[in-house]
């Protein structure tokens, strides 16, 4: 299964990716998580992505096109993969489509931008494994500790308020049009957000007859 989560920041992506991931036994690629991981180590791609970053802008789409190439080329997506906040826009997908990178399914988690802005306060995530929690959706079993790792849950710095709000108008404006884009070619499947984690899993796993 080759899947692509699309929808607005904190529509829930990540959550979604995580858990299909480990029912279907296939990587989550997270151009976000691989982003943030390159900055926290001050690689070349980090240095050059965290000024976009910080005010929640789209990073260069060469320098994504280039992240997913790389981390699709590896031997654990042969068997199918799902990605989280990529593509984000027209370009990118064009630059998929050529580099052959095959896609079964988009898959777009409708949620409405009030929702959302109020849903982004409440995350918090691991300085160490990048894993997101919901102080009220999806609390951490200790407070501020992350239950994989240990890791210390601190609150994004995009996730403020007003990067929110730009976060949100970049994504109608780049990213939304790719619904069209892969209903085109019959690849949509669009979902609504649920009240629950679990409830938006089945909705997905109902929309994907999986
Ligand atoms: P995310 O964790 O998916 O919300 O991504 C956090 C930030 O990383 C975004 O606001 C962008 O600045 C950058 N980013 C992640 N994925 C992409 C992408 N596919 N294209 C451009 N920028 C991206």
């Amino acid at each position: 299964m080759r899947l692509i989560l699309l929808g607005a920041p904190g529509a829930g992506k990540g959550t979604q990716a995580e858990i299909l991931s480990r029912e279907l036994n296939i990587p989550t690629i997270s151009t976000g998580n691989i982003l943030r991981a390159a900055m926290k180590n001050g690689t070349p791609v980090g240095l050059k992505a965290k000024s976009y970053v910080e005010a929640g802008q789209l990073v260069p789409d060469d320098v994504i096109i280039g992240i997913i190439e790389e981390r699709l080329a590896q031997p654990d997506c042969s068997n199918g993969y799902i990605l989280d906040g990529v593509p984000r826009t027209i370009p990118q997908a064009q630059a998929m489509e050529e580099s052959g990178i095959g896609i079964d399914w988009a898959v777009s988690i409708e949620i409405a931008d009030e929702v959302i802005v109020e849903r982004m306060s409440g995350r918090r995530t691991c300085k160490n494994c990048s894993q997101t929690f919901h102080i009220v959706n999806n609390p951490p079993k200790q407070e501020g500790i992350c239950d994989f790792c240990g890791g210390e849950l601190t609150i994004r710095k995009d996730d403020a308020p007003e990067t929110v709000r730009t976060r949100l108008e970049v994504f109608h404006k780049e990213t939304e049009p790719l619904k069209d884009f892969y209903a085109e070619r019959g690849k949509l499947k669009t979902v609504d957000n649920q009240p629950s984690i679990e409830a938006t899993t089945a909705a997905i796993r109902e929309a994907l007859g999986i």
